[in-house]
């Protein structure tokens, strides 16, 4: 069956209620007529609203005072969450918390900080059932892979716990016999770390754990479109046993970011986005000088080769692009095929993208979800019309599913015949939108495959051990698949370069980007130097 139906969607007009709760407790979510339920959450018949406008600062629950904002499920598009904007004083006080927490934190021995991370990655596993369908509300995304991608983060600060106690630095042989040298790898302070809302706590873990093991503290701000599940995690923060200020938690939209990469006293930024609101951060960055890391988009070229094992690069190509209804930054959106298989490319790739199970992003049947928000949808839906207006092939999808008109479901959609000159092939999209392009030699390929203006990802597919190497070699990317797409692990670096930002997360290059290098040198020798020349 090409689409499984919808059996509720409340629409925008569905009952919204404001529950008024301020506490640090989990709120239950029920279905009832107007009543106060026994943890003290309202609820009005149809859907309840849950309390989320806490922030957490110095192991504190407190509220922010920038005003509150709800946050809509994108399946039955009612509000189900209300947050708080963080103000500049709200952000002022959580820096402020993570500062004073620095020093003592930063001589905190790496054995000591490893075991509360870990201690946090037992705590996300325990309660990895409740952390994935808090995502799954938020973004759309379905539960199942919410649920893998939380075990992935659990994995990741465990990866990152282990290092906390061997950042070695080095000791240096000097042209002077005399003068002994060594390095060690400091932190580097305060991090502000910002998460996009397709996979909240995944993106965080790129972040947190090698922050924390490497003794910095950190502010938190996610997407406001997805900050349940970070408030979440400061349950289990403070469960885990961090002290006060290690770790503080705010919402808000663009405002309470702005606020907090442009703060003075934040030592370092780690932001996942898109490549505008980078920009926007480089800014604010500037004016302190405070160094970044920049995990953005991509427009990544996945290619099959005419020596490709279609059975395995078919549904690499739809992982590619179909997973998490294309809204990943790897998203493999550009499919390039060998003239020789490229007819039998495109049906396939169509066929399997019509037989996409569309549905209830809790139902564990269900392949693909809704977009994650309407203006997301919006955005989907120019780059379709875009493409179309250039002339390119729509072979499957471009509207809403059949039967789910007015929802923000975007039907899996391949378009064919792309060329390079096409919006669709430059711009990204971050939805389930797949653009084909022909090419007849390897040197075609890769000048394809290199002509946008991104360098996060790229795949190819080829049973020719040395064509494979010799293509990946030239591929601008951060990260080269060879007959697998969207793998991922802890110990492997993972960022790109260009407009997909710069550093990089994950594998010991991901803990290196929270530390400074200092080298101290000293002098054995008692001769007295002369002061108007420089000492060697
Ligand atoms: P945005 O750039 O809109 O937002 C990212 C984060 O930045 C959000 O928390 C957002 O808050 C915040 N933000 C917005 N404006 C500012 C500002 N002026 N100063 C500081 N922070 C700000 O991206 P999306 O959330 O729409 O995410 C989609 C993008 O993220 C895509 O380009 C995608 O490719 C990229 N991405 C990259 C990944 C990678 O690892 N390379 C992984 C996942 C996504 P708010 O949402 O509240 O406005």
């Amino acid at each position: 069956m090409a689409w499984l139906a919808l059996e509720r969607l409340d629409g925008p007009a569905s009952p919204r209620l404001r529950a008024r709760r301020f506490a640090a407790g989990r709120l239950t979510f029920g279905w009832s007529d107007c009543t106060t339920s026994r943890q003290g959450s309202l609820r009005l018949e149809g859907t309840a609203v849950e309390d989320y406008t806490r922030h957490l600062v110095g192991n504190e629950w407190v509220r922010g005072s920038g005003g509150e904002y709800e946050s809509i499920n994108p399946f039955t598009r009612s509000a189900w969450a209300v947050h708080t904007h963080a103000s500049e004083a709200d952000v002022s006080r959580a820096v402020a918390a993570a500062r004073s927490a620095f020093p003592a934190w930063r001589q905190t021995s790496g054995y000591d900080r490893a075991r509360l991370i870990l201690r946090l990655a037992d705590l996300m596993e325990r309660d990895i059932d409740r952390l994935a369908e808090l995502e799954t509300r938020d973004n759309g995304k379905i539960v199942r892979e919410n649920k893998n991608q939380i075990a992935f983060a659990a994995r990741i600060y465990r990866f990152f716990a282990g290092l906390a106690d061997k950042l070695n630095g080095e000791t240096k042989p000097l042209d002077n016999y005399d003068t002994v040298d060594y390095t060690v790898r400091e932190p580097l302070g305060v991090c502000a770390l910002i998460t996009a809302w397709n996979s909240p706590l995944q993106l965080l873990a790129n972040k947190l754990p090698p922050a924390l093991a490497a003794g910095n503290t950190a502010v938190i701000k996610p997407s406001e479109f997805t900050g349940v599940s970070t408030l979440a995690l400061g349950e289990l923060i403070l469960e885990a046993g961090f002290p006060p200020g290690v770790i503080n938690v705010i919402t808000g939209a663009a405002g309470a970011g702005a606020a907090l990469t442009s703060h003075p006293d934040i030592d370092k930024i780690s932001f996942t986005g898109g490549v505008e609101t980078a920009r926007l951060i480089a800014a604010n960055a500037a004016a302190h000088m405070t160094p970044a890391t920049y995990e953005l988009g991509g427009k990544s070229a996945n290619i099959i080769f005419p020596d490709a094992d279609l059975d395995r690069a078919i549904p690499g190509a739809v992982a590619g692009i179909f997973a998490a209804a294309g809204q990943t930054c790897v998203a493999g959106s550009r499919l390039l095929v060998h003239a020789d298989r490229y007819d039998e490319v495109v049906e396939a790739v169509a066929k399997r993208a019509q037989l996409v199970r569309l549905g209830d992003p809790m139902d564990p049947q269900t392949q693909m979800g809704p977009l994650a928000h309407s203006g997301h949808l919006t955005r989907v839906q120019r780059a379709i019309a875009a493409a179309l207006e250039d002339g390119a092939r729509l072979v499957t999808g471009g509207t809403a599913p059949p039967g789910l008109h007015d929802t923000l479901f975007m039907a899996p959609t391949v378009f064919a015949d792309v060329t390079s000159d096409m919006r669709l092939a430059q711009q990204e999209v971050f939805g389930p939108v797949l653009a084909v392009q022909q090419f007849r030699t390897d040197s075609e390929a890769i000048e394809i495959a290199n002509g946008t203006g991104y360098a996060l990802a790229s795949g190819l597919w080829s049973s020719d051990i040395t064509r494979a190497h010799r293509v990946a070699k030239e591929l601008r990317a951060g990260t080269c698949w060879i007959n697998t797409y969207r793998t991922s692990a802890a110990q492997a670096p993972f960022g790109g370069f260009r407009n997909s930002g710069y550093g990089r997360e994950r594998g010991t290059d991901g803990i290196l980007e929270y530390t400074t290098t200092k080298n101290t040198m000293i002098d054995l020798s008692t001769a007295v130097r002369d002061p108007f020349v420089l000492g060697r």
